[in-house]
């Protein structure tokens, strides 16, 4: 019996992984469930599932990664609230099965200090980074990390069309059914520039031997390539059962989730492209903020959220995403080596500077 908590238990990713818990009853002892707002779905969850306790809203977290009697806990909420409840977890020896991304995109190298501090395993669920996790067996001979990306709604579509589409036109994603705030990223494929940080402090690889390549058909969901030339790839389909799965009884495997075995005939065929960073400005955005490090890549994420939630409310077009974020990653004067509480500064400062810059209707439609 693995005991796990579920913080984000009414999202996407929380829903999908209480649905892989309930076909593994007897492997799991569910201690917490934890959501932001949705108190009605929380409580049929506890009526379900029956935690020792649940939490609603932000105050309750702390307790829930300082209880010790956790051997897991799965953090899948979204957004920067992730990073404390995470470090505090970590903190206390407990292993992390990590779907948020806004925990090492804004603090990456604090993050894996302390996993490294205090032996804690992190999993990736991210279907990427899982891939990658499952691909590599000796990291000291993986030269480089291939990172695929489904391309989107706007894969074919020209620049144009991408610059007037609708929120419903980027909300339809056509391989992955995910929260809004994640579909308009893989719609602008900042999505994958946030994947390609993450990957760099999860995997320690320099951003030069991360490389990304469009994937329609999101069948081979990342790989590696060994130094010999040899390339390991993770396949399967496209369902996020199977990386939370992978996440929550990592190192061992169980049938669970699984309702049918995969066949190479039925996908028939995969295709590969280059990514196009012109029409796709965000990826390159995101390698060139890694690179800088620090605090830009928290200025990059606090001003990419706002910008898509302006976008989600109809207040700016979707190119202005771009145009938004990469403005205040101009104006940002990196610090290197940020406290816990100068990410935190910098995150609020950012986004009070992007909403100013929204509201000044200076890119209203
Ligand atoms: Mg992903």
């Amino acid at each position: 019996m693995r005991k796990i908590s579920i913080i984000g238990s009414t999202g996407s990713i929380g829903r999908q992984a209480l649905e892989v818990i309930e076909k593994l009853p007897d492997k799991f002892e569910i201690i917490a469930l934890a959501c932001g707002h949705n108190a009605e779905l929380l409580k049929q969850q506890a009526e379900k599932f029956k935690p020792r306790y649940t939490v609603l809203g932000e105050e309750g977290l702390e307790k829930i990664c300082s209880d010790k009697e956790n051997d897991i806990i799965l953090v899948a909420c979204s957004g920067k609230i992730g990073l404390k409840p995470t470090l505090k977890a970590i903190r206390n020896g407990i292993d992390i099965a990590l779907a948020n991304k806004e925990t090492l995109v804004m603090a990456g190298d604090l993050v894996m200090a302390e996993a490294k501090k205090y032996g804690v395993n992190i999993v990736p669920v991210d279907s990427e980074h899982c891939a990658i996790h499952q691909c590599i067996k000796d990291i000291n001979q993986v030269d480089k990390l291939i990172i695929t990306a489904s391309g989107g709604p706007f894969l074919h579509k020209s620049t144009d069309e991408m610059k007037s589409a609708t929120v419903e036109q980027t909300l339809a994603h056509p391989r992955w059914n995910m929260g809004k705030k994640i579909t308009v990223d893989s719609a602008t494929l900042m999505n994958k520039g946030l994947e390609v940080i993450e990957a760099h402090y999860l995997f320690g690889f320099d951003y030069d031997n991360i490389e990304v390549v469009v994937h329609p058909q999101s069948i081979i969901h990342s790989a590696v390539e060994y130094k010999d030339g040899s390339v390991i790839a993770q396949l399967g389909l496209p369902s996020m059962h199977i990386p939370i799965q992978y996440a929550i009884t990592y190192p061992e495997r169980f049938e669970g989730i699984k309702s049918k075995s995969f066949s190479f005939s039925d996908i028939a065929r995969l295709d590969f492209e280059k990514p196009d960073f012109e029409k796709f400005p965000s990826v390159k955005l995101a390698y060139d903020m890694g690179k800088i490090g620090g605090s830009a890549t928290v200025c990059m994420n606090a001003a990419n959220e706002e910008a898509v939630m302006a976008f989600l409310a109809g207040e700016i077009k979707l190119c202005n995403i771009y145009e938004i974020t990469k403005k205040m990653c101009d104006e940002h004067e990196p610090v290197k080596n940020p406290s816990l509480d100068e990410i935190f500064e910098i995150d609020k400062f950012v986004r009070e500077k992007t909403k100013n810059l929204i509201q000044s209707h200076k890119f209203v439609i």
